[in-house]
């Protein structure tokens, strides 16, 4: 399953992804003032990624309020970004989801792919089993995944879903959407 994070073409679909959400966002109006909305992307350092991907899989769409006095600003919400996290949200999934694997040499396997150490993997795992937990989103939507144990997420979430391995990792993402940015964030980790 690791063999997604090294695809580029994964990366460009869940760019495809967001750009929409992105562009419906952007066809709104501020929540604020009622003004139109301004494009006011910037680009991420975000971690964990293929070796060819290119600046704009790594651009945040966020918008801005085009009044002047209120600017206020609207990130929608990411299949890439998983709220302040400075690795993609697919590696956040993915590696937390292989915790029966991690074994010594898996783990440097990882290292070596996508630089990322057992410490971070050892905090994602308890994010998952604390603040994502005990979230209001995930108490307002785990009755979409009955199947799903609270033990052993992510891995059972992303069970619960049907599909390829792709198929079902995207799913997952799309359903943790409202999660990635504003007053549904969850605590960085
Ligand atoms: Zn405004």
């Amino acid at each position: 399953m690791e063999e997604i994070l090294g695809d580029t073409r994964f990366f460009d679909l869940l760019l495809g992804f967001d750009r929409q959400i992105a562009e419906a966002a952007q066809a709104g109006r501020c929540p604020k003032c009622g003004a139109a909305l301004h494009w006011g992307s910037w680009e991420r350092k975000a971690r964990g990624g293929s070796v060819g991907l290119e600046p704009r899989h790594r651009r945040r769409f966020s918008l801005c309020c085009a009044k002047d006095g209120c600017r206020k600003r609207e990130t929608p919400g990411s299949l890439r970004f998983l709220g302040r996290k400075v690795y993609f949200g697919a590696m956040v999934v993915l590696i937390s989801a292989m915790q029966s694997g991690l074994n010594p040499a898996r783990m440097a396997r990882l290292k070596a792919l996508v630089g990322v150490s057992r410490r971070t993997v050892l905090r994602w795992r308890d994010w998952w089993h604390t603040v994502f937990v005990m979230s209001p989103f995930w108490r307002a939507h785990r009755g979409l995944a009955p199947l799903a144990s609270t033990t052993d997420l992510p891995a059972s979430l992303l069970k619960s879903f049907a599909g390829t391995s792709l198929q079902r990792l995207i799913l997952l993402l799309r359903f943790l959407v409202p999660i990635t940015s504003g007053r549904g964030i969850l605590q960085a980790i």
